[in-house]
Formats: C-alpha cells, sequence, structure tokens
C-alpha cells in the first residue's frame, strides 16, 4: 500500500522559475532604458550602482531607481527631468516581467499531476502579497493551484523559514502535515521547516546559489527536475501518472 499523499506544495522563487536569471536580466533592461533616455554613464557603472543599491536596501524595497540616481554624479543626467530617467527604468523592469517563464518541467508536472491524480497543489512562498502573486498569474501556474491553497508570507504575517508558515497553511486546508508534500530549493528555508513539522519534503536542486548547500534534515526526495518526481509519486504513493 503506498503512502497517503493528501497536497503538494510548491515555493517560487528559484523552484518554479529563475528568479536569478530573471532580475538579472529585468535589471539589465532598467539601466540600458535609464541611459537610452539620457542618463550619460556607461551601462555597466550604473548596473553596478544598482546591484549595490539592490543588496542594500532589499530587493522587496519599493524605491530602488530613486536611490540610484541620488548615488550618480549629478552632472549625469543633468538638462533633463530625472523623474523621465527613473519611469524609464522602472517601466523596462515591469516589462521584463512579461517574458517570466517556468523552468521547462514545471507546467507539464503541474498538468499531469493535476489531470490524473486527485491531489491538490498549492504554493507556501515568501514574499510581497502581490508581488509574489503576480509572478504566479506570469508563470501559468494558477489554473492547476487549488483556490485555497495559495499562502504568501506578508499576507499571512508569518516568514519563512519559521515553520508556522507551513504548519498554518496545512491547518487551513485541514490536512496533517505528514501527508502534505513540500517542494522547494532553499535547504533552510524549504526544507528544515517543512521537515520539523513531519512534512514530506522534496529538494529541487536547481542551478543556483543552493545548489551546493544541503539541509540539516536530509529531504525525502532530492530531484533537479520534477520530471524525477513522477515516478516516485508513482511508486511510493501509487498515483496513477505516466513516466
Ligand atoms: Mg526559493
Amino acid at each position: 500500500m503506498g503512502r497517503r499523499l493528501s497536497a503538494i506544495f510548491f515555493d517560487v522563487d528559484d523552484t518554479l522559475y529563475s528568479t536569478t536569471e530573471f532580475a538579472s536580466r529585468a535589471r539589465q533592461n532598467a539601466v540600458a532604458a535609464m541611459v537610452k533616455q539620457g542618463l550619460r554613464l556607461p551601462v555597466e557603472v550604473v548596473r553596478r550602482e544598482l546591484d549595490e543599491v539592490i543588496s542594500e536596501f532589499t530587493s522587496n524595497y519599493p524605491n530602488h531607481f530613486d536611490k540610484l540616481l541620488l548615488r550618480l554624479p549629478q552632472v549625469s543626467w543633468a538638462g533633463t527631468n530625472r523623474a523621465l530617467i527613473i519611469a524609464a527604468g522602472i517601466m523596462s523592469y515591469h516589462a521584463t516581467k512579461q517574458e517570466l517563464k517556468p523552468f521547462p518541467d514545471v507546467l507539464p508536472f503541474f498538468e499531469e499531476v493535476s489531470s490524473k491524480a486527485d491531489v491538490p497543489l498549492g504554493i507556501v512562498t515568501h514574499g510581497l502579497e502581490i508581488k509574489q502573486a503576480e509572478k504566479l498569474l506570469l508563470l501559468g501556474v494558477v489554473p492547476y493551484l487549488h483556490p485555497e491553497a495559495v499562502f504568501i508570507s506578508d499576507q499571512v504575517g508569518i516568514s519563512k523559514p519559521n515553520p508556522k508558515l507551513y504548519s498554518r497553511a496545512c491547518a487551513r486546508l485541514g490536512l496533517d502535515p505528514s501527508e502534505v508534500m513540500y517542494c522547494g530549493d532553499s535547504p533552510a528555508h524549504d526544507i528544515d521547516p517543512a521537515a520539523s513539522l513531519g512534512m514530506i519534503t522534496v529538494r529541487v536542486r536547481r542551478d543556483n546559489r543552493f545548489a551546493h548547500q544541503e539541509s540539516t534534515t536530509p529531504p525525502t526526495y532530492d530531484i533537479t527536475s520534477f520530471d524525477e518526481l513522477i515516478p516516485m509519486l508513482r511508486e511510493d504513493f501509487e498515483l496513477a501518472l505516466d513516466a
């Protein structure tokens, strides 16, 4: 008899899409747009300063581009209204979001599981409410999700890696954590807190800064792509999935 699986929850950033690659592309496009709008500095110089602003003020700070201009020599934008340069950067950053794409293994996995197994799919993500929701919409995963199974730390009021965020998600759906699977890329923010509640953990080892870090508690499954999870779900939980 297979183990019972009541739901599968997913992390978003660097699990469903490459946050690292997207952020780099969006910043580069933003900086290029500011230079095109009349900021008289080499793109590399502006990019380096923007990276510094984001690391000092965090990625969820709302006024990166204003700060960026404050830090650049005033002569580099003299003769033009600074708001036009800032707006050009913001517009280009947001336009890049339209290109947000999931990793190639993500949608086929969501499609396979949601069409063939009676296991609700959900999200437990760390970040700002609307920003994370926007990512889910752009990634095209929303149609596969249980409508009440999207948990965003900012909206719940509990941050990763607090295990309470995960127990809240299980409790909301009336599920026993030992029957719920959590898939994420971060050893410390995803695997350890979920494992501490007895959840079934799936370490999704993407090519990012965590690739060579290990969780304190070894994950139940360790994969590099969701394709590898299909046979495991079939064998260990008797889901009727195709290989
Ligand atoms: Mg992540």
